[in-house]
């Protein structure tokens, strides 16, 4: 698999880049990073967040609990910015409120 260039990474011991390791279906994270050298773990990569990624993403909590975010960006849109500025929320729901309002790009499916 490719490194995302958001991704790039470098082990602070050998200096090699990192290689990214795609996990299968159903694991907790995305994808795990490591040094090709001395094999250090180096961190978690999460999946990116491609615009299917987004459109499907629910919010976890209030009014529109449940709902998917792709249609709230037509039915709500005020709300999902008020979203992206809620400072608690984790950063996955806010990247998915910016794309679905298209104030930021999504990004490609890695292979
Ligand atoms: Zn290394």
């Amino acid at each position: 698999m490719s490194i995302n260039p958001t991704h790039d990474l470098y082990c602070p011991q050998c200096g090699e880049q990192a290689t990214v390791e795609r996990l299968p279906a159903g694991s907790i994270h995305f994808a795990r990073a490591a040094c090709p050298g001395c094999e250090r773990f180096l961190r978690w990569v999460p999946a990116p967040m491609t615009a299917d990624r987004a459109d499907r993403m629910a919010l976890p909590f209030g009014k529109h609990k449940g709902e998917a975010f792709g249609a709230l960006a037509l039915a709500d849109p005020d709300y999902l910015r008020w979203v992206i500025h809620k400072s608690d929320l984790k950063p996955t729901f806010k990247q998915a409120a910016r794309v679905v309002l298209g104030i930021v790009a999504p990004q490609e499916a890695t292979p």
